[in-house]
C-alpha cells in the first residue's frame, strides 16, 4: 500500500482533464444546437445533463480530487455545466416558441370553407315562441289547453255569445267546411277551446290556449287567412279585472322585458263584459314616444302598442258553458302571437313566418 495520494493525478481523474471538460461541454452545446424540436432536445438533456453524463460524472469526481486541485477543477466543470445548462434554456424557449407557431397555424380553421355536412335545421320562431309563451303561464300554475282546428259552429260562435245574426259572424269571415249542413267551421279564434275547458272541467280553471285559427283575410304583409293566437282564461271565485291587468302586466314583462306593462282602452267583445282593448307600452322607446329627438317608428310616436283584448267573462258565457255564474267570475284575453313575435323580433312582413323559408327561421337558431 502506497501513502495517501496527495498528488493530483490526472490520469486516475481523466474526466478532469481541462480538454476533456471543454470536449464534453462542446459536444453538448453542438447537440443542443442541433436538436431540432423538443423531443430531441429532452434527449440531449438527458445524454449532457443526466446523472450518466460525461459532465455530472466530472461533478462526481471532484469531490475526490486533492484539495489543492478542487478549486479549479470545480470552477472549470461548474462553468462548463453553466454554459449547458443556459444554452438548453435558450434552446428549449425557441423550440417552445416555434411549436407553438406550428400549432396555431396548423390548428387553424378556416371558417369561409364550404361544408358538405348536412344543414342542421332550427325550431321554427311559432313554435318556440308559442311555447315561451305556454311556459309564462305554466310558471304561474296554469295549464296549456288545445282543441281542434275544425270546430263545431256553437262553439265557435254560440257557445260564446255570438248569437245566429250576430254581426261577429259576418265580421269574421269564418271558412266553412262543406257539407254546410255539418256546421262546422275552420276556427275563427282559439275562443272555443276556452269553452270546451268550461264545459269539461269545474272551476278553478287557468288555462292558456295558444293555437292556429283561420278568416279569409287577404294574405299581406300585415294579413294571413291562417294565423295564430294564444288566449287565457281564468275562473274562479272572486276574479275580477284587477286579475286580469295584473296578470296581462305580467305577460307583456316576461315577453318584452322590464318595465313593458299594458293599458286598458274600453271596448266591445260579445263574450266578454266589461270587454277592453290591451296595448303595450312601446318595448322600442319604451313609451317616450320618440327617440333622439324622431318620432319613434314602431308606435309611430304612440308611446302605445295595440296587443289584444281581453275582458271579464260575460256571465251568459258561464252559463252556456255550465258554470255557475253566481259563484264564479272569470276573466278572458286574447292576442295575436304572429303579431307579438313581429313586435319581438322587428319582423316586417307576416308571410315571412308562413312561407317556410329556411334562411329566415335558422336567423332565429334554436333560441326564441
Ligand atoms: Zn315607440
Amino acid at each position: 500500500m502506497s501513502g495517501p495520494n496527495t498528488d493530483y493525478d490526472p490520469v486516475e481523474v481523466s474526466t478532469l482533464k481541462p480538454d476533456e471538460v471543454d470536449a464534453a461541454r462542446d459536444a453538448a452545446l453542438a447537440a443542443i444546437a442541433d436538436a431540432a424540436d423538443l423531443e430531441a432536445l429532452k434527449q440531449v438533456r438527458i445524454d449532457h445533463t443526466g446523472d450518466r453524463s460525461p459532465l455530472a460524472l466530472a461533478n462526481r469526481e471532484i469531490g475526490a480530487l486533492p484539495p489543492q486541485a478542487r478549486k479549479e477543477a470545480g470552477q472549470r466543470v461548474g462553468q462548463a455545466r453553466g454554459a449547458v445548462s443556459k444554452a438548453l434554456a435558450e434552446r428549449q424557449a425557441v423550440l417552445e416558441a416555434e411549436h407553438e407557431e406550428r400549432m396555431l397555424v396548423e390548428e387553424t380553421v378556416d371558417v369561409t370553407l364550404p361544408t358538405d355536412r348536412v344543414p342542421a335545421g332550427a325550431r321554427h320562431p311559432l313554435t318556440t315562441g308559442s311555447e315561451l309563451i305556454a311556459d309564462i303561464f305554466v310558471a304561474m300554475g296554469w295549464e296549456v289547453a288545445e282543441g281542434p282546428v275544425i270546430e263545431a259552429e256553437w262553439l265557435n260562435f254560440d257557445a260564446l255569445n255570438l248569437g245566429p245574426d250576430h254581426p261577429a259572424r259576418t265580421m269574421q269571415d269564418t271558412f266553412w267546411t262543406d257539407p254546410a249542413d255539418d256546421a262546422m267551421v275552420l276556427r275563427t279564434h282559439t275562443s272555443p277551446v276556452q269553452a270546451r275547458t268550461m264545459l269539461t272541467r269545474t272551476p278553478p280553471i287557468y288555462v292558456v290556449c295558444p293555437g292556429r285559427v283561420f278568416r279569409t283575410d287577404e294574405y299581406d304583409a300585415t294579413h294571413s287567412p291562417v294565423f295564430h293566437q294564444v288566449e287565457g282564461l281564468a275562473i274562479d271565485e272572486g276574479i275580477s279585472m284587477a286579475h286580469l291587468k295584473g296578470t296581462l302586466d305580467h305577460f307583456a314583462t316576461a315577453m318584452f322585458g322590464e318595465g313593458i306593462t299594458t293599458r286598458f282602452r274600453p271596448s266591445y267583445f260579445p263574450f266578454t263584459e266589461p270587454s277592453a282593448e290591451v296595448d303595450l307600452v312601446c318595448f322600442v322607446c319604451r313609451g317616450a314616444q320618440e327617440i333622439d329627438g324622431v318620432t319613434c317608428r314602431t308606435c309611430r310616436g304612440e308611446g302605445w302598442i295595440e296587443w289584444g283584448g281581453c275582458g271579464v267573462v260575460n256571465p251568459r258565457v258561464l252559463r252556456a258553458c255550465g258554470v255557475d255564474s253566481d259563484r264564479y267570475s272569470g276573466f278572458a284575453f286574447g292576442m295575436g302571437i304572429d303579431r307579438t313575435l313581429m313586435f319581438r323580433h322587428s319582423i316586417a312582413d307576416l308571410r315571412d313566418l308562413f312561407e317556410g323559408d329556411v334562411r329566415f327561421t335558422t336567423a332565429f337558431g334554436s333560441d326564441l
